[in-house]
């Protein structure tokens, strides 16, 4: 009997975590996972999460399922972090909870692909987090590129985003990370998204942002939002996804959020609705325990103040192995300007050094990362960032 699926063709593997896996030397360095590490180079959970989820646990709340939109709670104070609490848009937006950041992509792009009233298309940077374009075509969408990265420079190529955006067609939709550009680290200066804003506007487009890093790249929450809260200043209308992944470290708990900037409460009622029949089918509604977690955070003052300190922390930890990595490469002698590795900016730091070279710090120094040449600060530690030093120089001397 001929097997149902004999046609399923084998995929490509989809982390690189199985070569680190499989390596048994114990000085081993993994820079491809995207999430924090303590200087010991071990998983960390914030001692505000660690505080909220008891008064969570302790006030045996009972285990109803949350609206479709989920803890009403949580969103409220989501939607207060992103946008400000002095924004205008704040009794404007229609937010949902979704499954961390992921998720809120994936609900927008269902909600682009069944609304959106221009071309079901969405523009991404060139090079974009990897999944943004799985996303956007399982939506429903045709993802189109525009200029973002340039390799020359290792810096913005900011002339060409502009031109991209200026030469799209009318009421294009354009995914901006709104900061810690993933996989490159290189964000516009505030000077350049005013001419971003401008050109958005000028072309009609419509700006979706991506905030995965809120607060995660400079240790300042409200630094880290000014390009979201601008484009809303100077009148634009975007949609946005939120992930409490990285500044709270509640990765697997999956807490995030999706929420539209409406023009008017009339408009919000609406949109509300449908975002409501097109979850409904997806999942239902969203799991309750990391959204009361973020909730806790978010809404106690002493709580919300002791997080913000500890974001810092861990912003600042990540600039930190940014200066000692680059000081450790310029003690070596190395000839090469490594000054990217400080100006960029987040979790990630895209070295500019090739596939083949990755390939060589994998197989002859036991360090792993993309072949892209991205590396996840986040696994730097005060102990491993010789080795890796001396291994960046030996694979580009
Ligand atoms: N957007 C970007 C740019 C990211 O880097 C990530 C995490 N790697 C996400 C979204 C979503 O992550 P999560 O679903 O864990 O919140």
């Amino acid at each position: 009997q001929a097997s149902t699926w004999a046609d399923v063709p084998q995929g490509p593997p989809v982390s690189i975590t199985e070569a680190f896996k499989a390596d048994s030397f114990n000085e081993k360095i993994n820079l491809g996972v995207g999430a924090y590490r303590d200087d010991q180079g071990k998983p960390h959970v914030l001692p505000s999460v660690r505080t909220a989820e008891d008064k969570v646990v302790q006030a045996k709340l009972n285990k109803e399922y949350a609206g479709i939109t989920g803890v009403p709670e949580f969103t409220k104070a989501a939607a207060l972090l992103a946008y400000g609490s002095d924004s205008s848009a704040l009794d404007r937006v229609v937010i949902t909870q979704s499954i961390s950041g992921t998720g809120a992509l994936r609900i927008g792009g269902a909600f682009l692909q069944r609304f959106y009233p221009g071309a079901k298309k969405i523009y991404i940077p060139t090079p974009s987090w990897a999944n943004h374009a799985a996303v956007f075509k399982d939506s429903g969408l045709e993802v189109e590129k525009y200029r973002y990265y340039n390799k020359d420079t290792i810096g913005l190529d900011f002339e060409g985003m502009v031109a991209d955006i200026k030469g799209a067609p009318k009421g294009s939709v354009f995914l901006l990370h709104a900061c810690a550009h993933n996989p490159t680290g290189v964000d516009p200066t505030p000077e350049q998204w005013k001419v971003i804003s401008e050109a958005v506007k000028a072309g009609g487009h419509f700006a979706f942002f991506d905030m995965a890093y809120q607060g995660f790249a400079s240790g300042d929450t409200d630094k880290d939002a000014f390009a979201l809260r601008y484009f809303v200043e100077q009148g634009h209308n975007p949609c946005l996804a939120q992930s409490f992944a990285k500044n709270m470290g509640l990765y697997g708990e999956r807490v995030g959020a999706f929420s539209v900037v409406c023009t008017d409460a009339a408009e919000k009622k609406r949109v509300d609705s449908q975002i409501k029949i097109l979850v409904r089918p997806l999942y239902s509604n969203p799991p309750v325990h990391g959204a009361r977690i973020a909730s806790e955070i978010l809404n106690d003052p002493a709580l919300n103040k002791q997080w913000l300190g500890e974001v810092k922390v861990m912003a600042d930890r990540i600039i930190t192995m940014r200066a000692l990595l680059k000081k450790e490469l310029e003690n070596l002698g190395s000839k090469h300007d490594w000054s990217h590795i400080t100006s960029q900016i987040g979790m990630f730091a895209y070295t500019g050094l090739t596939a083949e070279q990755m390939d060589t710090l994998a197989k002859e120094h036991s360090v792993y990362a993309t072949k892209d040449g991205r590396i996840s600060v986040a696994g730097i530690t005060s102990g491993n960032v010789k080795r890796l030093a001396a291994a960046i120089h030996a694979v580009k001397p």
